[in-house]
């Protein structure tokens, strides 16, 4: 990721190339004076000679997050609901989501190998439904921490035979907060001490109130271990997703978040990502927070080889130049150029942030090297 060499940079610190070669080798980099330097070495020595960069980012290249794309009515599709699992622990939310994976293998889907790939989709009356496979609390403020908002709906799950927990509650304020619909799965009713309504009426201090009870909240009794009710929830899904009408514009670059990545020690980089807007297709140049790539593989939780991945389809990508963070958002760009200088000048952006304020000196054309 070269940007500008040794002797650039000397120049524009108003130093001698050997002065700057000698603190390059002082932080453990052996340099000649006609090395590309990448941005981290660049801000890193310009720091060291106590020099703060400052870095003209123009308006419309820092259009990544903040703009936000209007569609053409015409031009949008229904997409199927994402969905999110939240709930107390022990309360069955990996139970539940692991039945209702399994729930939904038809004839089409045999033989498929399932993966973990941070997210499903499965399939019913030919309605799809994305869940995100995270459950955990932390993975859905982290989300929200980051701007990202990837859930359309919430389903809190309370175990029948315990009650309204802590987490239950802090779900609850979740959800609310993020603006989501509820809908709660009291779970474990197999259990011989089971009390849904004893629930029900647990909830309706959070607002949470039943239809049967004069309210709006759709509680659906389930047994995710004896696989009881699950139909019933996923059509109660469906249902809450005809009414809200989640829709996308498929004929556009891909946007999404990443929901998880890792270094993989076979295949490099691996990000998993959903697909929120546009289709993601095979060879597409792309930012993921601060690092970019171009697809090279993608995969569905499935296990299939896809070449294309529209609104709501989570997916496995490989073809990234570094490990992206869960939630960072994700972008397609015309080209790797664009896309490398782009996740250039956030690396710059959040590097900054990092150094803080000291000496000013702006350098306004350090980006006329890249
Ligand atoms: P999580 O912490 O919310 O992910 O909860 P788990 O899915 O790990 O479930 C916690 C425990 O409850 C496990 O021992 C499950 O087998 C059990 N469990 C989950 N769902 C049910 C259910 O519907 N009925 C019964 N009897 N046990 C359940
Ligand atoms: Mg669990």
């Amino acid at each position: 990721r070269g940007t500008m060499t040794v002797g650039d940079l000397a120049k524009l610190l108003h130093k001698d190339a050997s002065e700057v070669i000698k603190k390059l080798i002082s932080l453990g980099v052996m340099a000649t004076i006609n090395q590309e330097l990448d941005m981290d070495t660049i801000l890193l020595i310009a720091s060291e000679f106590g020099v703060e960069v400052e870095v003209k980012i123009p308006v419309e290249e820092d259009t990544f997050e903040t703009v936000e794309e209007v569609d053409d009515e015409a031009d949008l599709t229904t997409r199927p609901p994402v969905v999110t699992i939240m709930g107390h622990v022990d309360h069955g939310k990996t139970t539940l989501l692991d039945a209702i994976r399994s729930t939904n293998v038809t004839g089409g889907e045999a033989g498929g190998i399932t993966q973990h790939i941070g997210a499903y989709q499965v399939e019913i009356n030919q309605k799809k439904i994305t869940f995100l496979d995270t459950p955990g609390h932390e993975a859905f403020t982290l989300m929200r921490a980051r701007g990202a908002q990837v859930t359309d709906i919430t389903i809190i799950v309370v175990a029948a035979d315990d009650g309204v927990m802590p987490q239950t509650v802090e779900a609850v304020n979740h959800a609310k907060a993020a603006g989501v619909p509820i809908i709660v799965a009291v779970n474990k009713i197999d259990k011989p001490d089971a009390d849904p309504d004893k629930i029900k009426q647990a909830l309706t201090e959070y607002e949470l109130v039943p239809e049967e009870w004069g309210g709006d909240t759709i509680f659906v009794n389930v047994s995710a271990k004896q696989r009881l009710g699950l139909e019933e929830l996923l059509e109660m899904i469906l249902l809450v997703a005809e009414v809200n009408d989640y829709k996308a514009n498929p004929d556009k670059r891909a946007r999404g978040t990443v929901i998880e990545a890792e270094l993989d020690k076979g295949k490099g980089p691996v990000a998993r990502v959903l697909v929120q807007h546009g289709t993601l297709k095979i060879g597409d140049a792309f930012v993921a927070g601060n690092t970019f790539g171009r697809v090279r593989a993608m995969v569905n939780d499935k296990g299939r080889r896809l070449k294309e991945a529209g609104p709501s389809t989570p997916v496995e990508i490989t073809g990234l130049t570094e490990v992206p963070l869960a939630g960072d958002p994700f972008m397609v760009f015309e080209d790797e150029r664009k896309a490398r200088a782009i996740s250039d000048r956030r690396s710059i952006k959040q590097r900054q942030s990092e150094l803080g304020a000291n000496s000013r000196v702006t350098l306004d054309d350090l980006f006329k090297h890249i």
